[in-house]
């Protein structure tokens, strides 16, 4: 199976309740490596732009302000099939559909406030860490 690098982020509501130990328990339990990791506040500019392909969803601007509403955690995670392996340990992006036992079934608290985002294919987890970090940042 292909090693992968993909894109992390811990949202604002669980670094809110200080649980970003727990979440990156979960993500090392599955064998994913965090590779590269840093907690930022993001502008709305950088928000706005991180998530422009929903910018014509009705939950855009609710999205960008509840991602600028506290430090996010972002970070390289790094496996066999990582995109795909982090999408599944997340869970469904509603929580009431997310699988137990997956991130978001244990932790979101909204479709909105899901506490984690991970890219959804290699092409786009090339582009996001390249968003957020550059190749010296990340140790594998
Ligand atoms: P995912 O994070 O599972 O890849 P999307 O890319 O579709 O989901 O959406 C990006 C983020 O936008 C979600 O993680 C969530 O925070 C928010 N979001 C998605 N759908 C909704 C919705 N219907 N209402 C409010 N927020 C939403
Ligand atoms: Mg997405």
């Amino acid at each position: 199976m292909p090693i992968e690098n993909t894109l992390s982020i811990i949202k604002p509501d669980a670094t809110k309740r200080n649980i970003t130990g727990l979440i990156n328990a979960k993500i090392e339990k599955a064998g994913l490596k965090i590779v590269a990791q840093k907690r930022i506040m993001l502008s709305k500019e950088l928000a706005e732009k991180f998530y422009s392909v929903h910018k014509d969803r009705p939950f855009f601007n609710d999205l960008v302000n509840f991602m600028i509403s506290g430090p996010v955690i972002v970070q390289v995670l790094r496996g066999e099939n990582a995109v795909s392996l982090n999408r599944s340990i997340m869970g469904a992006t509603n929580p009431t559909d997310a699988e137990e036992g997956t991130i978001r079934s244990e932790f979101a608290q909204s479709v909105e406030a899901n506490s984690v985002h991970g890219s959804d294919s290699l092409e786009n987890a090339l582009k996001e860490i390249s968003f957020f970090f550059a190749e010296i940042d990340i140790l594998i």
